[in-house]
């Protein structure tokens, strides 16, 4: 059975002291009859202290917002996902498309970045999504059938189930212009597609595949209930506690 889950990408926000007022907040309220799994992905300077916060929840997570492709030594600046998972951590956000677009990662960046969060005992949760003139041009399912297999197809099974992909079509993130939930189930449905056609079909209905893209309380709950749509991921909308429980219980 693949999980139902809502990420709160925090990004580059909040001081230490909301931020951990905004989780204090969201976990004395989450509600009691859902299996939802919750992810807080606040800077890795706060990851620790919010993963001992969330300890005693255990459908809590907590998830870095990105990882160095690099293991360890002189790369000033730089995190590992080592220092994650020694940090608590349990996911690693790879191929945001703010790390794509301002930091230049490619594809190959982001699959060493995913062999190096695997072989630290993380989860990944793996970003795609397309412009609005490749969905203009009709380029966008190959794009994103590229992002995946170049970034994560190189898995095998065994890992792959550590795996979440999150569709966030770049167009409409930050942007307060949501897929449409026909849109977005589209592309879920054909994103499953080649799950199965790489994986087999036991794999394709287990793996949780995310929307992305200005989700707030008001359309959650309609992209929500798409057949293929097992979650969000949230940025602004995870920066308040009550929009963020909204979205949590639209489910
Ligand atoms: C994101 O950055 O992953 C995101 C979906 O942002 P927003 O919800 O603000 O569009």
């Amino acid at each position: 059975m693949r999980k139902n889950i809502v990420v709160g990408n925090w990004k580059m926000n909040l001081k230490r002291e909301d931020a951990l007022v905004l989780v204090s907040e969201v976990l004395s309220q989450l509600p009691k009859d859902k299996d939802t799994e919750v992810v807080f992905a606040p800077c890795f300077l706060y990851l620790y202290k919010i993963a001992k916060m969330c300890n005693d929840f255990e459908r809590v997570k907590v998830s870095a917002q990105n990882c160095s492709k690099e293991g360890k030594g002189a790369f000033t600046g730089e995190v590992s996902a080592e220092m994650v998972t020694t940090s608590n951590g349990d996911y690693v956000i790879i191929g945001h498309s703010e790390r794509r677009e301002y930091f230049k990662e490619t594809n190959a960046d982001l699959a060493e970045k995913v062999n190096k969060v695997l072989a630290n005992n993380l989860k990944v949760i793996f970003c795609c999504g397309e412009r609005l003139t490749q969905r203009e041009n009709g380029t966008h399912f190959n794009w994103i059938k590229q992002q995946l297999s170049e970034g994560i197809f190189h898995l095998d099974s065994n890992d792959f189930t550590n795996i979440v992909i999150a569709y966030e079509p770049i167009w409409a993130i930050g942007t307060g212009i949501t897929a449409t939930s026909e849109q977005a189930q589209e592309m879920h449905g054909f994103i499953r597609s080649i799950l199965n056609e790489k994986y087999g079909s036991k794999i394709a209905e287990n793996s949780s595949i995310l929307y992305g893209g200005s989700c707030n309380p008001g359309n959650a709950k309609e992209l929500f209930i798409q057949k293929d749509i097992d979650g969000g991921l949230i940025g602004g909308a995870s920066l308040k506690s009550d929009d963020f429980l909204a979205i949590i219980n639209s489910f």
